[in-house]
């Protein structure tokens, strides 16, 4: 499994983002699993990269060569593909996945969640996509979905492959069960 997680390149206010962050990467080492991610060593991207590395993990990063001064991390990582543009980036890593995970971010983590939830939405992949949140950050978003879907302008059946979960595990056990192999 190559699981790509979009992350704050903020740390946001409660440490408890940052914890989160760090049992992400963790528990996806210890599946076996590969994560790729922005590249990134700020905020909870960088907390949860530099867990992935500890647990003994192959994280996979793409960074902008624009963003390297002002995200790269000072730690290494298995590999860091630089490209030339944020499409490219968002490409790359979307090809490289056969998963996706929001954890909590500002609006990079979710113009990506975005982009992911709209090419499936195009029936451009299949793969899929979930989010943690211990039961508090997503949840504006997904009241708006709802409300969204009340207005017919956005689908049931388009937000029902969002799973929405309080916990890392759970969300990495949804992926396994609905990934297929590629
Ligand atoms: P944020 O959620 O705003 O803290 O951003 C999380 C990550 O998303 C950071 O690594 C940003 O560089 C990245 N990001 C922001 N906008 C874009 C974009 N348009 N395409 C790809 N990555 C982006």
């Amino acid at each position: 499994m190559r699981v790509c997680v979009f992350c704050g390149a903020k740390s946001g206010r409660d440490e408890r983002w940052g914890l989160m962050a760090e049992a992400t990467g963790r528990a996806i080492a210890e599946r076996g699993w590969t994560l790729v991610y922005g590249g990134g060593g700020v905020g909870l991207m960088g907390r949860m990269a530099q867990a992935a590395m500890a647990a003994g993990g192959t994280v996979q990063g793409v960074i902008p060569r624009s963003l390297i001064r002002q995200e790269a991390g000072a730690f290494p990582i298995t590999q860091l593909d630089i490209v030339d543009t944020m499409a490219e980036r968002k490409t790359l890593m979307l090809e490289r996945a056969n998963a996706f995970i929001a954890l909590p971010g500002g609006l990079g983590t979710l113009d990506e969640l975005f982009e992911v939830l709209t090419l499936r939405q195009i029936g451009l992949h299949s793969k899929p996509v979930a989010l943690v949140d211990d039961g508090a950050y997503f949840q504006p978003l997904r009241r708006m979905l709802e409300a969204f879907t009340a207005e017919g302008f956005v689908l049931d059946a388009h937000v029902s492959y969002i799973g929405w979960h309080d916990t890392v595990e759970a969300a990495l056990d949804q992926l396994a069960a609905e990934s297929k192999p590629s």
